[in-house]
């Protein structure tokens, strides 16, 4: 097989993490191809990820509020009705939109595109088979793996794409399932489970662990949690699933709690708890790229470079939170690297957002962290219902707490449950950027009314000056 044509950089996945990569490598120079499997770019984020899932999250918060809200603000609009293909079909054309804008950015960007799955054969040359069987080499000074994750199932439980699915299944039904099950109760569940609670499904998350979301600073779990049960969303924490069977048009399920045995029937059930990076088909335990043992992760140093000198990792593939943005940043830095300047991220202020309703979003460390690692800290919190903003908007559910360290003042973690708060947290991130502190939150104006001023009360609140707290 004869090597078909040369690059600078040959990008592998054509998700958040490879297809900016693939625009900021062009912007500097580079001569880029972009080999991805899937007929449609954008990877998981676009095709069965964070589009998607929020195209339905947008469309039955809608339905929801127009359904409990509007009456409340003299709105009265009839029963209104759920029209689920109109729904499936709007989100499936946001979905198509973006991907082929994507196509358009790439080929914009002068990137050659190449379908097919590709596997290293050498520290620079990638085979690339599209789905004929046909193989072609190209080759690339340098070559960046970005081929993100897949679910992780769980023992006892065997998909079977109709009633026992995963979050791609589950972003699809053709009808809403009188009873869903949801195993995991991190971001993905909570998200899928209130689509579909919103649309009339009854919803039980099953958790292995005391809380949901269990990366969240313990308070705004607490707070999700009860906020979620009180819109319907009921959850069973510290509790296994031993095994989940079809049984006809159910899923009957054993759990374990504790010492405790019990059963669930559910119509369907969404296995949501987690992914693993996807490697297959990359050849690296052929090559010896390294991969740690426990999580399957690709290993890359602090330039995303891996222990072979040309081959670069990024995204849901190497460790860090599984996140879109995290991914396109790293491929920033990677390519930056790659092309001989200097690139970076600031693990230290990655926002991370459940887009649940209200949503919550965070950035830094939660107040746990800062306990555990024994730092000295000021805390001031503040609820929306002492917003203007929010009393106009009936949106008074939730809170802001910024975490500031005791001495310097330096805010350590902002983390904020409620209306906006994944437009909010971008403020705080680019405080933690300029390493500010929560005093300059709070000399800061912020314009009335607004959530905004929900931060501005929560960060006067750590030195105690917060105008209406009582
Ligand atoms: C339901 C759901 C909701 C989510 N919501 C959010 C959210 O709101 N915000 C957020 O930040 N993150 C969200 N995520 C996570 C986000 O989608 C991922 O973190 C992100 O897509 C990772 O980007 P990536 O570029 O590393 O990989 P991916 O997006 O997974 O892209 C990898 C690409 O590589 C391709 N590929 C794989 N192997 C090969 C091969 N051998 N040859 C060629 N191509 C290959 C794949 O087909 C894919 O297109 C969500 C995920 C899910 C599942």
């Amino acid at each position: 097989m004869a090597v078909q044509e040369s690059f600078d950089l040959v990008v592998i996945g054509a998700g958040p993490g490879g297809y900016v990569a693939c625009v900021r490598a062009a912007q500097l120079g580079l001569k880029v191809a972009c080999v991805e499997k899937n007929e449609r770019l954008g990877g998981v984020c676009l095709n069965v990820g964070c589009i998607p899932s929020k195209a339905l999250l947008d469309s039955s918060e809608l339905y929801y509020l127009a359904r409990e809200r509007l009456v409340g603000h003299g709105v009265r609009t009839g029963k209104p009705k759920l029209d689920l293909p109109t729904m499936m079909a709007r989100k499936e054309q946001v979905v198509e939109e973006l991907t082929e804008n994507v196509r358009k950015l790439l080929e914009g960007n002068k990137i050659k595109v190449m379908k097919g799955s590709a596997g290293l054969l050498d520290e620079n040359t990638v085979a690339v088979s599209n789905s004929d069987d046909r193989s072609i080499e190209i080759r690339g000074k340098a070559i960046l793996l970005a081929t993100g994750s897949e679910p992780i199932s769980v023992p006892g439980i065997s998909f079977d794409g109709e009633r026992i699915v995963g979050s791609t299944e589950a972003l699809s039904f053709q009808s809403v399932p009188k009873r869903l099950g949801i195993v995991g109760g991190g971001y993905i569940g909570l998200e899928l489970g209130s689509v579909w609670s919103r649309l009339g499904a009854q919803i039980t998350v099953i958790e292995m662990l005391p809380k949901i979301a269990a990366a969240l600073d313990g308070q705004m779990s607490r707070a999700l949690q009860r906020i979620l049960k009180k819109q319907g969303l009921s959850f069973q924490l510290q509790t296994k699933v031993l095994r989940a069977q079809v049984k006809g048009k159910e899923v009957s399920l054993e759990l374990e709690a504790g010492d405790k045995k019990e059963e669930l029937t559910c119509d369907r059930l969404l296995v949501a708890v987690g992914r693993r990076p996807l490697t297959r088909g990359l050849n690296l335990d052929k090559l010896g790229i390294e991969t740690d043992s426990r999580t399957g992760h690709v290993i890359v140093d602090s330039n995303y470079r891996t222990n072979m000198a040309s081959v670069y990792a990024i995204g849901d593939l190497i460790a860090g939170p599984m996140l879109a943005h995290k991914a396109s940043a790293e491929g920033v830095a990677a390519v930056e690297v790659i092309a001989g300047r200097a690139g970076e991220v600031n693990y230290d202020a990655i926002p991370s957002v459940i887009y649940t309703f209200p949503e919550v979003a965070s950035v830094g460390l939660t107040e746990e962290q800062i306990k555990e690692r024994g730092i000295e800290y000021c805390v001031g919190s503040y609820p929306f219902s002492g917003a203007a903003r929010a009393r106009c908007m009936g949106e008074t559910e939730g809170l802001v707490k910024v975490l500031a360290h005791g001495k310097t003042d330096r805010i350590l973690g902002v983390h904020i449950i409620g209306p906006r708060a994944s437009d909010m947290i971008a403020e705080c991130v680019l405080a933690m950027e300029f390493g500010a502190s929560s005093e300059d939150i709070a000399r800061t104006v912020h314009a009335h009314p607004t959530f905004a001023e929900a931060l501005h009360e929560a960060a006067l609140s750590v030195q105690k000056c917060s105008i209406y707290a009582s």
